[in-house]
């Protein structure tokens, strides 16, 4: 079946997609960008998506390229010409086609927004959560607007390298007080010895996560506490157990960091509980 893309007002097979190569988002990396999970053809998370989108275009003031309702529109046409039932939606808009030059073009171009879809077997990725997974530690290198969720991702593609080349699929960045910030594509937990649940909180230099957001959410439905405390590469070697949070990874165990097992070395209870719940939670959309 062919894959089809949206590429600034038109849908295309995914092949034939092309831009501009005066496009600041490839000439500049000027542009963010938005992924969703879909479970059965809808959108998880949808409205803390397109929060999110509206806050990072925002604070590079960049326009909307269309009403939030436009686009909820072209997302589904891309869930509906791709046949997704499960997988990812992907969204970028970047600033738009001008002459380079490093500073925002004025009058501003119209942004450019390319949509694309990627099927997702969830069973098979609950496999791997089932097993869990391992990362590793890397200095935080990265610019002082990560909440922003920018395409500009050299840093993290580094770090996701460095980690696949270790045999692990995340890197946690370690910023210069020795805390963990967050995952090149991921936030970061741990459940520490005391059996607190830990993240990083969002006044640091991270992307506040909508999958992060709803699991909190999903914390009045346990008696599982929560402190939004940073946390040291060795509090989480010595932790009870670690996950990781992304709208890609959805709730995934971590059971090994920089090579040392975490907890059992296997997933916690804590990580498990969230993961169902929050799959739980996104399949019931559809019943709604
Ligand atoms: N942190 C970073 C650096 C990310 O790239 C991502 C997702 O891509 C996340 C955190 C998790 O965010 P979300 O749960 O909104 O997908």
């Amino acid at each position: 079946m062919s894959r089809w893309a949206y590429v600034n007002g038109r849908f295309v097979r995914h092949g034939d997609a092309a831009v501009h190569i005066e496009d600041r988002g490839y000439q500049l990396a000027d542009g963010v960008y938005e992924v969703w999970a879909v479970f059965g053809g809808r959108l998880a998370d949808a409205e803390g998506h397109f929060e999110r989108l509206e806050r990072s275009l925002g604070e590079l003031k960049i326009a909307m390229p269309m009403s939030r309702r436009a686009l909820q529109l072209v997302l589904g046409e891309a869930v509906r010409r791709n046949r997704l039932k499960d997988g990812l939606l992907y969204l970028q808009v970047t600033r738009g086609v001008a002459r380079r030059d490093h500073a925002f073009p004025d009058p501003a171009p119209h942004p450019a927004m390319v949509v694309t879809a990627k099927p997702m077997d969830w069973a098979a990725a609950g496999v791997r959560a089932a097993r869990g997974v391992s990362v590793i530690t890397t200095p935080e290198n990265r610019w002082g607007r990560c909440d922003i969720k920018t395409i500009g991702l050299l840093p993290n593609a580094m770090a996701k390298t460095a980690a696949r080349d270790q045999g692990a699929a995340e890197a946690w960045f370690v910023d210069a007080d020795g805390l963990v910030t967050e995952g090149a594509s991921s936030n970061a937990w741990i459940v520490d010895a005391e059996g607190v649940l830990r993240t990083r909180d969002t006044s640091a230099n991270i992307l506040r996560g909508v999958t992060r957001k709803t699991v909190m959410g999903l914390l009045g439905e346990t008696n599982i506490r929560l402190d939004e405390r940073a946390f040291t590469p060795e509090e989480a070697r010595n932790a009870r157990e670690a996950f990781i949070t992304g709208a890609g990874a959805l709730i995934l165990p971590v059971v090994a960091i920089d090579g040392a097992p975490i907890g059992t070395g296997k997933p916690g209870p804590v990580a498990q509980r969230l993961r169902a719940l929050y799959i739980e939670n996104a399949q019931a959309l559809n019943i709604s």
